[in-house]
């Protein structure tokens, strides 16, 4: 009996064969059984340079097929697949590399230079890999044979390790089973339809679960396809979108496309599905874009430790401001500080289980016991309430909230009533030091009208909500600070801010 490996049988084997387009880009189209075979080159280079089950490959480098193949074929050779986000420092790279000790690491050619120099690379193979295919590992793996058995790897062995944002404190390497992952496609692939005939707009990073995983897998699961493109860029998604059956994307992606006067009916009527999650779709967004277009954006709610945990549903009501409801297999609670179940409108901390769930923290076994409670249950630290039909509505992070006075604000129920006014484009609401109150609310805003003067929004919230919630500050940005998967900084914020009461 020849041994399986978990998850490249389950989400990539049966598409070997397949003289199928799966991937499509500006410049050429790739099948199933062309994908294959640079994956097979890659995984017989792996293990020529000794890669052996468990080790981890590292890779920081721009979105491109070979990346993509990489990916493939670090799991099909047994081994641990660590994407980098591209915005990662040199620094923070040392730090990554510290920790996680990859066999293998794929960077641009830029910084190959500066990686040889890190102590803790040293014992590494170093490789490059360039937007362009370029690079030393499409160099190397150009005579290795197109066939390779895929290594035995059951469904608990690790297959990713994926680097948390780190909005606090120091990034954690979150480990994904090859069961996390295989898991959450075959029940995306279920509630959200997806089958052989779907071609995805791909426009999102490869280094994040949902770029990746969600993505990624998905398609490769249903024997789909992709249009496979470096980045988001509304005319390109525009002329793409007539070609593909479903978008996802973060909010920011909806935004901009609403910001085109080409956003249509005629535009969109090809595709059946949009997604959108990573970070909260405005409730504003969701309307407008049906509006627009008479498609109900789906959104979804997920972490990079957990893969996704709900969704609005295909069929039923999608909601705007909400995440939907939990995922098959996901047991969700919604919890106070004791840890007792919260009321229906009150709100709470999110913890769940299920099969999508990863093991823990790599090398940080504290940190893995603190993120869990005793009966399994994971603390993901968002803050939601449901509402009348169970759907959640995701108030902020827990890290977030601000105590003022002693008492809770919850920063998005005050941006909600500031996005209310005339000409505000967006808010972010943070909690910064205080001699008097601990911490003070303050508002960062961003309006069309640049006159707009702070007195103006502080009397427009006047009567909407409580005096202990009203900001102390309004202060204005042209736009305000987000990262590559359109989450609002609010670190950078507080940082930003944190003088503001000084005196
Ligand atoms: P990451 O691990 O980078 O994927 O970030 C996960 C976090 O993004 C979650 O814990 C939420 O705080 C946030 N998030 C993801 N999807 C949504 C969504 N649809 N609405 C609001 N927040 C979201």
């Amino acid at each position: 009996m020849t041994e399986a490996n978990y998850l490249f049988d389950k989400i990539f084997k049966s598409n070997e064969t397949k003289e199928k387009i799966f991937l499509i880009n500006e410049s050429k189209k790739l099948t199933y059984i062309e994908f294959h075979e640079v994956v097979n080159k890659i995984s017989n280079y792996l293990i020529e340079i000794d890669l052996s089950p468990g080790d981890r490959v590292a890779v920081q480098a721009e979105k491109n097929i070979i990346q993509l193949a990489l990916y493939v074929a670090t799991i099909k050779a047994g081994g641990v697949y660590l994407p980098l986000n591209t915005g990662y420092t040199l620094n923070e790279l040392e730090y990554f590399f510290d920790d996680a000790k990859p066999k293998v690491i794929v960077v641009d050619d830029k910084i190959q230079s500066k990686i040889d120099s890190i102590a803790s690379t040293s014992s590494a193979s170093i490789l490059t890999l360039n937007l362009d295919e370029s690079g030393s590992l499409t160099e190397r793996i150009k005579n290795y044979s197109t066939k390779f058995h895929a290594i035995a790897r059951s469904e608990n062995d690790l297959a990713a390790i994926l680097y948390t944002s780190g909005t606090t404190g120091k990034s954690k390497g979150a480990m994904l089973s090859h069961r996390n992952l295989v898991s959450n496609s075959e029940v995306l692939r279920d509630v959200w339809k997806f089958s052989e005939n779907d071609v995805l707009l791909h426009m999102l990073p490869i280094y994040h679960t949902h770029g990746l995983f969600v993505a990624c897998n998905l398609l490769a699961i249903v024997g789909g396809s992709m249009i496979f493109l470096e980045k988001f860029d509304v005319k390109e998604a525009l002329f793409w979108m007539k070609g593909a059956t479903s978008m996802m994307g973060v909010p920011t992606f909806y935004t901009r496309l609403l910001a085109s006067d080409e956003l249509n009916t005629d535009t969109t009527q090809h595709i059946r599905l949009f997604i959108s999650g990573s970070a909260p779709l405005l409730s504003e967004t969701h309307i407008e874009f049906e509006r627009r277009t008479g498609k109900k954006i789906l959104e979804r709610y997920g972490m990079t430790e957990t893969n996704m945990n709900t969704s609005n549903p295909y069929d039923g009501e999608r909601k705007a401001g909400t995440v939907g409801i939990p995922l098959p297999g996901v047991e969700i609670r919604v919890v106070n500080e004791e840890g007792h179940l919260v009321e229906h409108g009150k709100i709470g901390t999110i913890e769940l289980k299920g099969e999508n769930v990863f093991s823990g923290y790599w090398g940080m076994k504290e940190k893995t016991k603190e993120a869990f409670k005793k009966d399994g249950f994971f603390i993901t630290g968002d803050l939601a309430q449901r509402d009348e039909d169970g759907y959640l509505i995701i108030v902020g992070r827990d890290k977030d909230m601000i105590i003022s006075g002693g008492l809770n604000v919850y920063p998005k129920e005050i941006e909600d009533a500031i996005n209310e006014m005339p000409n505000i484009l967006e808010s972010a609401v943070v909690g910064i030091p205080h001699h008097d109150f601990g911490e003070a609310v303050i508002a960062v805003v961003v309006s069309s009208d640049k006159t707009l003067a702070e007195i103006k929004v502080l009397d427009f919230l006047k009567d909407k909500i409580a005096k202990y919630k009203q900001p102390k500050r309004i202060l204005f940005l042209d736009e305000l600070p987000r990262n590559t998967m359109g989450k609002v900084q609010k670190k950078v914020l507080r940082e930003n801010y944190s003088d503001l009461f000084k005196n």
